[in-house]
């Protein structure tokens, strides 16, 4: 095997895809037919004759323009046969682009993404090339928004006036309110649902004005003076030694960092990024989120020259320029999120996945792969080094370094002989018998808050739920109110007063009496972030507290700011959903409170355990960062559930070994292999009967050539209804991929999309819901 690393039981290598993938053959040579895919959900090459003109210029990588069906559209070209597949072979009308879009090796990715996830090569192509590359960086001009003076003196009864009248345009204002400067009025339009016309309306009634400008140009890549690297501490040596060692070898291979937090895993990554650059080779430093790791950020630039961060909010022909700066060989090392694992970068030595077990790397769209799998396999046809950093791995992760096929490098301490934080787990049934009645902030929690309080130290809470009440029910004949497209209940938001569906952004006035049975006994149940904050100004009305999560962090730069000030001093309390469990380092945090552990735990989804246990883990590592100690406080009604005790004593490998038992058990990643097939109607008869369909297919082959599938469901999904349309879907089992891949591709002329029902194929599945 050519990559060590890349076994069979991880993923198929490229020489596993099956033949038909290509036609490209071994006889030399000539260019005579070109091989296109187009952005179709299809997995097949279509081959054009290349007329003469055009036989010097056409390179694998570009696009063209080619007659398809009756019309006229455009593919890529991802390379040359000389035996085309019919006879009526049609010419190439024209080549798009000058420069090929895509090199060999994205070709090659883009392939295996196909076969892999099971979605057209040429889908795969469009989505891994930014659409603002494709259309050439039109959009040149952006048009920016500014609030005028009379919106600056608008008050607060008439922006209610104007909330009942046009809801959508009150929020423009209201962003504006809450922002200095100007805005570009996409990204307005993006977080206040308003669109172009009334963004044209407010101005026409004078409250904004709004001016075409040029957009921003790309800032230097070259900095001022670097600060130099930290003298390693004996574990971070012992740990770069193996790592520099491994990255002189022409295979690498793949790292597991398993450091606990603030063990000095960013200083590694820094230098073994340094060691790479000293080669002549280039990095890409993957991030779960951009907005949320500005702190690391920071610390590559701090070290860095010709560093490119990729944010996905880059303005059309902002992005247009980094991309091509790179592909230009202009910047050294690439940060982004997921999709910058598709960074044009040549002469990769090395890529880093930073917190590796987060499922922001997994796209929930087509095509759905996952980052840090994709990382693997770019890195093993550039022979890089992939190091996949961490202190709660994925169980996947775990299980490849147990069997050999990562290198595992493990760092106990944390820096400076800091302890990991004591964690309290509070029992809130006990909590309610004791004092008669349910507190969301348990007595132990309030204790220590003032206490932290009171020597000027600052508390970090968490809770993954926003908003201010998840549950509006009538306490009198039991109706909930459900969005009226989704089968979910509605969350209140008092701020905004007014009823929010979470999964399709529907909305509805307050309800002030029950719908069914008219009685005005409407009551609020549960809590989300914004009823935490009221209670913790009220309880300690001497204390500012920041509030983070998608309501109040809308703007762009809006978590770096809070965070700043934050960091300043300026809040004491910082309370927010996941959004603030990640790399915050703050050594003035010296407590930190989990509101409720419970809220992932419940959910249907087999990693729920494995969830929760790198939830408490992660947000546990935000305290006793600095000299102060720090503490943990875990609310929950399952306090003996084994991945919140393993967490409470930082035992990762004890919830490993645990939680793999299970998987084992049930034959669960990452040990089976899994893929979902969900079906989308609006008539939910038309889900039902084509997710049998395709069931009744699936176990006719696995009988047929006693294949190794299983097949869970059909059943409704646990969300039964989004956005007005009904899904049921579909679980395939298997020992390994070969056998999902298979059967999905035996089943593939059935899932054509149809009119009436749409069906999606996820292989290695996040999402349950
Ligand atoms: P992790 O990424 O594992 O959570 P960090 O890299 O953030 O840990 O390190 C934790 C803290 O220790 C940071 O403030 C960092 O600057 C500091 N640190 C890391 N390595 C060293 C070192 N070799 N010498 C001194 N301080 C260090
Ligand atoms: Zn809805």
């Amino acid at each position: 095997m050519c990559a060590g690393y890349l076994t069979q039981d991880t993923y198929p290598s490229f020489d596993q895809i099956p033949e038909n993938y290509s036609s490209q053959g071994d006889q030399p040579l000539q260019k005579l037919f070109a091989e296109v895919v187009l952005n179709i959900p299809l997995n097949k090459v279509f081959h054009y004759c290349i007329p003469l003109h055009l036989k010097d210029i056409l390179t694998a990588g570009m696009r063209v323009k080619i007659p398809f069906g009756n019309r006229i559209t455009s593919g890529f070209c991802v390379g040359f046969t000389n035996t085309p597949s019919t006879d009526k072979i049609k010419d190439i009308i024209s080549i798009i682009d000058n420069t090929p879009l895509a090199d060999e090796i994205m070709i090659k990715l883009t392939r295996w993404i196909s076969f892999h996830y099971c979605c057209g090569w040429g889908e795969a192509i469009y989505a891994v090339i930014p659409p603002v590359v494709r259309t050439r960086g039109k959009e040149k001009w952006d048009t920016l928004v500014t609030c005028c003076d009379q919106t600056l003196k608008l008050d607060h009864e008439t922006l209610q006036q104007i909330k009942t009248r046009a809801p959508k345009q009150a929020r423009v204002l209201e962003i504006l309110l809450g922002h200095s400067g100007e805005i570009s009025a996409k990204e307005l339009i993006r977080i206040s649902g308003c669109n172009m016309q009334g963004l044209r309306q407010l101005g026409k009634k004078g409250f904004i004005t709004l001016e075409n400008k040029p957009q921003d140009t790309t800032p230097p890549l070259v900095a001022g003076t670097l600060q130099r690297h930290l003298t390693l501490t004996t574990d971070q040596q012992h740990a770069f030694d193996i790592i520099d060692k491994r990255l002189a070898q022409p295979t690498p291979g793949v790292i597991l960092l398993h450091g606990i937090t603030g063990s000095g895993k960013t200083e590694i990554y820094l230098q073994s990024i340094a060691k790479v650059l000293e080669q002549g080779r280039r990095a890409i430093f993957l991030v779960p989120e951009i907005s949320l790791t500005s702190q690391t950020i920071q610390r590559i630039k701090a070290r860095f020259h010709r560093v490119a961060v990729l944010h996905s909010h880059l303005l059309g022909s902002f992005h247009h320029s980094q991309w091509n700066d790179i592909k230009e060989n202009k910047a050294d090392i690439v940060i982004g999120a997921r999709s910058s694992i598709f960074a044009p970068l040549k002469n990769i030595g090395l890529i880093v996945i930073d917190e590796e077990h987060e499922n922001t790397y997994k796209q929930e769209n087509n095509p759905r792969y996952n980052a840090r799998d994709i990382a693997i396999v770019r890195a093993s046809y550039e022979n890089a080094m992939v190091i996949l950093g961490t202190a709660t791995p994925s169980l996947e992760s775990y299980y490849h370094a147990t069997t050999g096929s990562y290198e595992k490098i493990v760092l106990s301490k944390r820096i400076g002989e800091r302890e990991l934080p004591p964690v309290d787990i509070v029992d809130m049934t006990e909590e309610i018998r004791r004092y008669k009645g349910f507190q969301i902030i348990s007595r132990r929690l309030e204790y220590y808050m003032n206490q932290s309080l009171s020597r000027n130290e600052q508390v970090i809470l968490f809770l993954n739920r926003r908003g201010f009440a998840p549950y509006i029910h009538c306490k009198r004949c039991g109706f909930v109110l459900k969005c009226q497209q989704c089968d979910i209940p509605m969350t209140f938001h008092k701020k905004l007063n007014t009823t929010l569906c979470h999964y399709c952004h529907a909305e509805v006035a307050p309800l002030t009496s029950c719908p069914d049975c008219l009685a005005s006994s409407i009551h609020y149940r549960g809590f989300g972030t914004e009823k935490i904050e009221d209670e913790i100004m009220a309880k300690f009305p001497r204390y500012r507290i920041v509030r983070m999560d998608s309501d109040t962090m809308r703007m762009r730069d809006s978590h770096e700011k809070a965070l700043t000030a934050f960091e300043r001093g300026e809040f004491q309390i910082l309370l927010g959903t996941q959004m603030i469990a990640k790399g915050l380092d703050f050594p003035h945090v010296t407590l930190v409170g989990v509101i409720s552990a419970d809220t992932i735990l419940n959910l249907p989804d087999f990693r729920a355990s494995e969830r929760t246990f790198q939830l408490i883990s992660q947000v546990a590592g935000r305290t006793g960062r600095g000299q102060k100690g720090g503490r943990v406080v875990v609310q929950s009604f399952n306090p003996r559930h084994y991945s919140i005790t393993y967490a409470a004593t930082h035992d990762y490998d004890g919830f490993a070994k645990k939680e793999l038992e299970y998987r084992k058990q049930l034959n669960y990643p990452p040990f089976g292999k899994l893929a979902r097939i969900i079906f989308r109607s609006f008539q939910e008869s038309k889900a039902r009967e084509k997710s049998s369909l395709v069931a009744g297919r699936l176990k006719e082959i696995v009988k047929g050539n006693g294949s190794h599938l299983q097949i869970l469901g059909p059943s409704p999904a646990p969300v039964t209804r989004i956005n007005n349309r009904f899904r049921w879907h579909l679980l395939l089992k298997a020992q390994d991929h070969k056998n999902i891949h298979n059967a999905l591709q035996n089943i593939a002329d059935i899932l054509k999309p149809s009119s009436s029902v749409q069906t999606m194929v996820d292989v290695d599945p996040y999402m349950m819901l």
